[in-house]
Order: C-alpha cells, then sequence, then structure tokens
C-alpha cells in the first residue's frame, strides 16, 4: 500500500515539473510539414528532376560542397542579434532570439528555393514559461524522403539560444559564438548541401531554443513526437561543435590545458556501454566517414567515441530523446573553452556559458575582429562527418538481427536471423574499447571469423545493400571465447570484467558480469591507487546479465590503478586499469 502511495506522488510530480499550457501545448505552423514528418505524404510531391541518391553522390557531395566561408558567414550574422537568450526580445528585427529564428527560418526558405521547394521550413512551438516568456520556437526544415514505407526520421539538431553568466539576462551581449552559434550554422549549413540529394528518409534539420534552461526545446519536441507517433531512427545533437582552443577549467573530459589547440579530433558523446544502440550509432558515423570520406579529405579527422553521454556534470539536447528510448548522441569538439561554472570561487575566467563567447579578438586595434576563436574550417570537417553519418543513415538498409551458431578456438561462426535476403553484411567484432576491433564483410547468411585471443567479444552485425551501403548495427551478444581466460564459467558465476576503454579518455566502464541471479545485500567497486589507498567507491548494481558502472578519473589521473569488486564487504575479484593521459 505504501509503494502504490509513493507512486501516486511521484507522478503528481511529474506533472508538476512538465506544466505545458493546457490544449496549445505544441504546433507545427505548417500542417503539412506534420504530416511528413508523420510519413503521410507521396514522395513525388517532393522528387527531385534529377534524383541524387547513391552513397558516393551524397558524401562527395558533402565533403565538397560544405563550405568554410558560409560556415563563417552564418556565425557572423548569429552574432549579430547580440542576445539570443530564450527570453530575448521576439519582436525586433535586429537583436533578440525573435529576429535570429526569422533571420534562420528565411535562411530555410533560400535553401528550399535553391532546391526546387523540397524543403519544408516550419515552426515548431510549445508553451512554457523559460525566463518569463510563454510561448517558445524551435526552427525545423523538413526534407521528405523518398521512400514512405519505412516512416523513421533522422534529426540533425543544434540550439541557438545563448547566455550569460546569469541564466536570464536579456541585456548582456550574448553573441554565443562557441555555445552554440558553430551548432546552428552547422545544422543550416547541412540543410543547404543535403537538401539537393535524395535520401530513403525523411531528415530534419532543427534549431533549438531553451537548451540552457534545462533542454526545454528538445524536451518539447521529443515530447511531440512520441505523443504524435513520429518515428526517430537517430538523433545528432552539435552543441559547442568549432572551437579549437582549450579554456582552464574545461569540463572533464577536458583538454590538456589553457590555450592548448585541437583541430582534427572531434567528440561523439552518447549514452550506455554494452548493447546501446546509442554507442553502436556512433560507431556506425565513424565507420561511415573512415570508409566513404577518410581517403578522399585533405585533414584526416580522429573520431573519438566517449565512454559517458556527455562532460561530467554537463548536459545536451541528446539527453531528452535518449530519455524517450529514442537514438540519440552528441557531437562536440576535442577543446572547449570553459566548464560553465560562472560562479566560482575567485572568478571565472573562460568564455563558456559568459559574455565573453564572442568572434574574437580584434588584436592590430583596428576595431575588426582578426583572430577567431572559432575554426571555420574545423567547423566544417565537423559538419561533412555529421553529414555523411546522417546521409548514410537515411539510405542504408534494415538492421539485421544474428545469432552465435558455434565458438571454437579464437573462432565464432554467426547466422543472419533477419533481413536475410542481402547478398553481404559486416560482421563488428570489439573487445576492450568503444570502437571495433575489426569489421569484415560476410558474403551470405552463414560465415565463420577468427576473432583473436581476448576472453570476451561484443559481436554485432549489419546489411549491406547493393550499393554497399550499411544498415545500423544490430544489438550487441556478448560471447567467451575458450582460448582466453574463461571468467563467465567462474563458480560464483559473477566476473569483473576488463574496464573499456583501458587506456583511454578520462572515463572508463567498469562492468560485472552475473550468470545467475543471487541476491546480495550490497555490491560496490573500490578503485585503489598504486599505493594501495582507496580513492573511490562506486555502489554497482548486480541483477543477472552485464552490469556497468561509469568511473570519471579526470584529465590529471595518469598511472596503473586497481579496482576491486566487494560484495557484503568481501573483495571478490581485481584488476588494474591504465589511465595514459
Ligand atoms: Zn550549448
Amino acid at each position: 500500500m505504501k509503494k502504490n502511495i509513493l507512486l501516486f506522488f511521484s507522478f503528481s510530480l511529474f506533472l508538476i515539473v512538465k506544466s505545458y499550457s493546457q490544449g496549445t501545448a505544441f504546433l507545427v505552423t505548417d500542417p503539412i510539414v506534420e504530416q511528413v514528418m508523420l510519413g503521410n505524404y507521396d514522395p513525388l510531391t517532393y522528387s527531385a528532376t534529377v534524383v541524387l541518391n547513391h552513397p558516393d553522390s551524397i558524401s562527395q557531395g558533402i565533403l565538397q560542397r560544405v563550405n568554410a566561408d558560409s560556415l563563417k558567414s552564418n556565425i557572423l550574422k548569429l552574432a549579430s542579434f547580440q542576445n539570443r537568450n530564450t527570453g530575448s526580445d521576439t519582436l525586433s528585427a535586429t537583436r533578440g532570439f525573435g529576429a535570429a529564428r526569422n533571420w534562420v527560418y528565411s535562411q530555410f526558405q533560400q535553401y528550399s528555393l535553391q532546391n526546387e521547394n523540397r524543403l519544408l521550413p516550419a515552426f515548431f512551438q510549445f508553451d512554457q514559461v523559460i525566463c518569463n516568456i510563454n510561448r517558445h520556437k524551435n526552427i525545423i526544415a523538413v526534407l521528405p524522403g523518398i521512400d514512405s514505407t519505412d516512416k523513421r526520421i533522422i534529426i540533425i539538431e543544434g540550439h541557438m539560444d545563448s547566455r550569460c553568466e546569469v541564466l536570464c539576462d536579456t541585456a548582456c551581449v550574448a553573441q554565443g559564438v562557441e555555445d552554440n552559434a558553430t551548432g546552428t550554422a552547422l545544422v543550416m549549413e547541412l540543410a543547404r548541401v543535403m537538401s539537393k540529394y535524395s535520401y530513403n528518409h525523411t531528415i530534419v534539420f532543427m534549431i533549438t531554443t531553451s537548451e540552457e534552461q534545462g533542454l526545454f526545446g528538445a524536451e518539447a519536441f521529443a515530447d511531440y513526437v512520441t505523443l504524435k507517433g513520429i518515428q526517430i531512427k537517430a538523433v545528432q545533437n552539435n552543441d559547442v561543435i568549432g572551437g579549437i582552443i582549450c579554456g582552464n577549467t574545461s569540463s572533464a573530459p577536458s583538454c590538456p590545458g589553457l590555450n592548448d589547440i585541437d583541430s582534427t579530433q572531434v567528440r561523439l558523446f552518447s549514452s550506455g556501454g554494452f548493447n546501446s544502440k546509442h554507442k553502436q550509432y556512433a560507431r556506425f558515423s565513424k565507420l561511415e566517414y573512415k570508409e566513404e570520406l577518410l581517403p578522399y579529405v585533405s585533414v584526416p579527422m580522429t573520431v573519438s567515441i566517449m565512454s559517458a553521454e556527455d562532460r561530467t556534470g554537463r548536459g545536451g539536447d541528446h539527453i531528452p530523446f535518449r530519455q524517450h528510448n529514442y537514438t540519440a548522441l552528441r557531437y562536440t569538439s576535442a577543446n572547449e573553452h570553459g566548464n560553465a561554472d560562472v560562479t566560482a570561487v575567485g572568478g571565472y575566467f573562460d568564455r563558456q556559458h559568459s559574455t565573453r563567447d564572442t568572434l574574437g579578438a580584434d588584436t592590430n586595434g583596428d576595431m575588426v575582429v582578426d583572430s577567431f576563436f572559432v575554426d571555420f574550417n574545423y567547423l566544417s570537417r565537423n559538419a561533412v562527418i555529421n553529414g555523411n553519418a546522417a546521409g548514410m543513415a537515411a539510405i542504408g538498409p534494415k538492421s539485421p538481427d544474428f545469432t552465435v551458431v558455434a565458438i571454437g578456438l579464437n573462432t565464432v561462426e554467426v547466422t543472419i536471423a533477419a533481413e536475410t535476403g542481402y547478398a553481404y553484411y559486416r560482421f563488428a567484432d570489439r573487445t576492450s574499447t568503444n570502437d571495433w576491433d575489426s569489421v569484415y564483410t560476410m558474403t551470405g547468411i552463414v560465415d565463420t571469423f577468427i576473432v583473436g585471443t581476448a576472453a570476451t567479444h561484443y559481436l554485432s552485425v549489419a546489411a549491406i545493400d547493393t550499393n554497399g551501403i550499411e544498415s545500423l548495427f544490430s544489438k550487441e551478444i556478448l560471447i567467451s571465447v575458450p582460448n582466453g581466460i574463461n571468467e563467465l564459467k567462474k563458480e560464483e558465476g559473477i566476473s569483473l570484467m576488463q574496464n573499456k576503454p583501458n587506456p583511454f579518455d578520462e572515463s572508463t566502464i567498469i562492468s560485472v558480469y552475473v550468470d545467475k541471479g543471487k541476491k546480495y545485500k550490497e555490491a560496490c567497486i573500490s578503485i585503489t591507487d598504486s599505493r594501495g589507498k582507496e580513492i573511490k567507491r562506486m555502489p554497482v548494481e548486480l541483477v543477472q546479465g552485464m552490469n556497468e558502472v561509469i568511473y570519471e578519473h579526470g584529465y590529471g589521473a595518469s598511472g596503473i590503478f586497481t579496482y576491486t569488486l566487494m560484495i557484503d564487504g568481501k573483495a571478490v575479484e581485481s584488476r588494474k586499469m591504465i589511465f595514459a593521459n
């Protein structure tokens, strides 16, 4: 009885927090756009005169046509609105969020004109009191897919709202250049470039509001699509994506230190470990970059698949979508300027979430910015990686399923169990990092692979269509091969797994595999340094299957550490992990 009361209480609390006004909660200003997102349309209505839907046309087209100058001019214009705070002016034609969103909308109209009117702009409006304003609007531009039988949409998005030190300050200069004119400019540029091509799936380009106050623009849209039954294949959020300069206080996993430069790495943050569809999508995005683009680019990029869903203590628009069970990830630059802790004792001197997040510096005193904080070529490379991932996901086949038929000495035999009509498949093997060790091509639906000597392997498969493009990868299956240390067959049925990645970024995933569903009072992971001193203790839940905890060790912690699984106060098993940064 007590439990029921508790449940009822938390449910009413939930209703109070999500206080959209009755009746007018959500509105897409063009009803046709809503029907397209639902998949209720005739693709011929939006057909291009020349249909360019081959993966090479799309990849090469994005690579050649995404333009650093175009990104730069978008950012200069966004900065010119001076303050894009969620609560800022919506009536002025030159200052505030309202002026900025009308300009974005007009740009989407321009891109549509350049592409046979195939891109459909609209506002997504929601009623919620944020920074004293009752009604807010995201801007969307929808490119209808050429195959409306698969109704899943792909969203490329970034937030446009900016802020100063005070959350709802609408009087300050809040140009929000790194955070997040960069993401806004990227989404706009991809809308311009990608609208020339045709994709099976509908692609939605979205610029959100109210991210800084609590991800409200993304949250409202995630609520809206769920309510309407609009299906989502994947969401790519872009936030803080063009800066290359490290601040003093960047949130972990952070950059090496003040003024360090990195213009060749981008980070993909997403939720989960084993069997996370978000991480599978991050790996797919990286694979498509490696296979479709890397041989042709002038500056190769490192795509880092991060362990955590976001930087420590930070969040972004991908989170509400993940919470609604949609596949979602975040693109963020390797280096960022600040941790946004604007109330830090002793002061906060970095740029993020301050009035200093501006275009750059005037180094020769002629009143013109000549040294930019954002690298437009770097932003352009990130836009290409983004567009290519979304483009390939929007044309690829359906994901297969598979079973492991036999495990030999370092070999595994698999059979495709759904979507069996393709001539080729991919088989991916992952052992100790967030990325695949190997991706093989399978001929037919049965094949045997040699997998190395590691004790455990995370396997998944994808289908390949006749153009050579992969579907998204299936769920992972965990196997243990006899030649390795057979951890899973221990009598207790509990194994502490090697942390992943090891060594890698500033957080790592520690997993405990439980074979049988036994009952324990309490379990934890204890971390000790090289002198045996305990530095952290984290509770871990032990249910049947893989149980994971994320350990954030921060940038400075290098060396060898030991982690120990403790059950009901007793040490069960220990392993070593290396932090090498
Ligand atoms: Zn941001």
